[in-house]
């Protein structure tokens, strides 16, 4: 099962690809997380990606498109992986088809998570994250139980330096001008699914997994 998540920030992609690649017992590779945490070792290309991130930029496409590289070619990915939040661009999807084609695979679908603008910046403003697991959680739509505490681990709940409001505009901004054609792209392929991105994340789950099956 070799998948990738497509969409805008706050589209749910993390949730459920976590969900699923636990399920399958395959790899979630996302991307911003990859990155942030270069950034919180204070390695040289977190220190370089952090301008880039805190002001909604994209990163350079060769140096995520060497993360991946370099992620993809672990022995875990054998059996699959979720790609989340990779590729975001037209080079990286062009870069991502000749790093699989050398290793003889493919993808098997490309799931588009498909929400509106209004609901995109309510989640992203609202969202908080754990430091010790990565759930996300919301102040209005999901808190946790204890206030700035995951419900699973304990650990610590922060707000990401970029889902402030200024900057998730202009995340969406980016996301609609360079992501976005990458739906024409799997399209033409034959590789989109469309899954209505707003609901439950358990109704959300189902209707993922359906399109990953096809019907
Ligand atoms: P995310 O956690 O997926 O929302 O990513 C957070 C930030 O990391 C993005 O706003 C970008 O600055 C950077 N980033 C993550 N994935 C990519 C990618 N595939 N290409 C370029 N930049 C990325």
């Amino acid at each position: 099962m070799r998948l990738i998540f497509l969409g805008a920030p706050g589209a749910g992609k993390g949730t459920q690809a976590r969900a699923l690649a636990a399920q399958q017992g395959i790899p979630q590779i996302a991307t911003g997380d990859m990155l942030r945490e270069a950034v919180a070792k204070g390695s040289r290309l977190g220190t370089e990606a952090k301008a880039y991130m805190d002001r909604g930029a994209l990163v350079p496409d060769e140096v995520v498109v060497g993360l991946v590289a370099e992620r993809l070619g672990r022995s875990d990915t054998k059996p699959g992986f979720i790609l989340d939040g990779f590729p975001r661009t037209v080079v990286q999807a062009e870069a991502l088809e000749r790093l699989l084609k050398e290793r003889e695979i493919e993808v098997d679908r490309v799931v588009f998570f498909d929400v509106s603008e209004g609901e995109l910046l309510r989640r992203l403003t609202g969202r908080r994250v754990c430091r010790g697991c990565g759930a996300t959680y919301h102040v209005v739509f999901s808190p946790p139980e204890r206030a700035g505490k995951c419900d699973r681990c304990g650990g610590e709940l922060y707000q990401r330096d970029d889902d402030s409001e200024a900057t998730v505009r202009r995340r969406l901004v980016v996301y609609t001008e360079q992501t976005s054609p990458l739906l024409d792209y799997y399209q033409s392929r034959g590789l989109l699914a469309r899954v209505a991105g707003e609901g439950s994340p358990e109704e959300i789950g189902r209707a993922v997994v359906r399109a990953v099956r096809g019907r």
